[in-house]
Order: C-alpha cells, then sequence, then structure tokens
C-alpha cells in the first residue's frame, strides 16, 4: 500500500513533510509519494516554475527513503488532473493499493474534482486535519475510523487521521519572505537556504 500527496508544493513545509510521515507510519505504507502538479485546475498557477519547486522538494527529502518525488504530473504539463495520475500508476502497479492523501481543506473541494467517483474507484482517500478546518467527512457513508479496511477493500473508503497540528501555509511563508521577513523554522533550513541564495520568493 502507497501514499500519494499531490501539491503545489510552492514551497514545501513543514506542515507537508511531518503530516506525510505520520500517515506513513500510522498506515504502515511502503512509502508516500510526493506529486508536485503541473497547473492546478482549481486554483491559480504556482507562483515558481515546475523546475524550482521540484529542486527544493529534492533538497527536502534528499534523506528521507520513505518520502519520494513522482514527477509524472510535471512531465505531462497541463493541467494536473488526479484520475488520470491515478490511471497512470495503475496501470504500472495494477495490485498496488494507493491511498491519497489530503489536507482537510482540500478535502471540502474534492466533490468539485475531475470525476471524484471515478478517483474513488481508484483509490481510498486519507483526510488529514488542518489546523483550524472542522473535520469534513463525518457525514460521509464511504468514511471509516479502521486502518485495516483499507488492506481489505481496494478503493473507495474515506478515512479521517489525526495528524501533528502544524497551522504552516505555503501562503504564509511566500509572503513572510516577501516582507522581508524569515520563515524560519517553518520549512527546512537547506529548502530555506536555497530558496535564499536563489531569491526565489523575494519581492523584486
Ligand atoms: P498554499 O498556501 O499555497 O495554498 P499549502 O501550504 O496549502 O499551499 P499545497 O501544496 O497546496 O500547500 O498542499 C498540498 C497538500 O498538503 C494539500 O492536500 C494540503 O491540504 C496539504 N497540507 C498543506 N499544508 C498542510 C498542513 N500544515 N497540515 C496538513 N496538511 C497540509
Amino acid at each position: 500500500m502507497i501514499g500519494i500527496l499531490g501539491g503545489t508544493f510552492d514551497p514545501i513545509h513543514y506542515g507537508h513533510l511531518r503530516t506525510a510521515l505520520d500517515v506513513q507510519q500510522a498506515l504502515a505504507l511502503s512509502e508516500i509519494r510526493l506529486i508536485p502538479l503541473s497547473d492546478p485546475p482549481h486554483r491559480a498557477a504556482p507562483s515558481r516554475t515546475p523546475e524550482q519547486r521540484l529542486a527544493l522538494l529534492q533538497t527536502a527529502v534528499a534523506d528521507e527513503p520513505r518520502l519520494v518525488i513522482d514527477t509524472r504530473e510535471l512531465l505531462r504539463g497541463g493541467k494536473s488532473y488526479t484520475v488520470e495520475t491515478l490511471l497512470s500508476i495503475k496501470a504500472e502497479q495494477p495490485d498496488e493499493t494507493i491511498c491519497l492523501i489530503l489536507g482537510s481543506d482540500a478535502f471540502n473541494s474534492f466533490h468539485r474534482w475531475h470525476k471524484p467517483e471515478q478517483i474513488l474507484e481508484l483509490t481510498h482517500l486519507i483526510v488529514m486535519q488542518r489546523p483550524g478546518e472542522a473535520d469534513p467527512t463525518h457525514h460521509h457513508e464511504r468514511i471509516t475510523h479502521q486502518t485495516a479496511d483499507l488492506q481489505s477493500q481496494a478503493a473507495g473508503l474515506i478515512l479521517p487521521l489525526a495528524v501533528t497540528q502544524l497551522e504552516i501555509s505555503a501562503t504564509h511563508i511566500r509572503k513572510l519572505l516577501s516582507e522581508g521577513k524569515s520563515p524560519r523554522y517553518l520549512l527546512p533550513d537547506a529548502v530555506l537556504k536555497q530558496i535564499t541564495e536563489e531569491k526565489l520568493y523575494h519581492s523584486s
């Protein structure tokens, strides 16, 4: 069983990294794939290029084998539809159970994604509680609280999962940097060093 966590990662921060590791360990996943998206269908384009976001991601997980970068959405280009990503992973690994990991904010708009019903035929959903967000899953008919259910059914379950509550967002990090303030301790030092050296998010 593998986990996938898609995102703009603009930039990657501890809110992604620590919670991904929480999920990997809670569900004993063999790995978590971090999938940087090219062009998100439901929000503004990322502020930095795919190459810049990918380079920061590589720095962040360089010494963590449980977190693996999967570049298929960047290579595919265009709008990043999760259903296409899942179909392409299933084509390579038909017997692998996939857990799609989302923050509670992202789950709130899941019904507006492209082909949500087909996504649930391909994967389970793991919903991480984000600070300040109510649990959006409780009325859902597919909900389970038993992690063992994820092994006994191939797809289609929704599992809310408590993770370390880190009130960190990429938006806040970009804002601090554009104001000339430091976002240190919200993201790995090595990532911040790279951002600073390349002046990635500084106002011109
Ligand atoms: P932005 O502030 O630019 O919207 P973000 O910090 O929300 O970015 P994304 O790359 O959009 O980061 O997030 C990718 C996934 O990680 C989403 O499912 C999001 O809900 C989840 N996520 C991001 N930050 C956290 C956090 N602090 N705790 C739990 N989940 C998070």
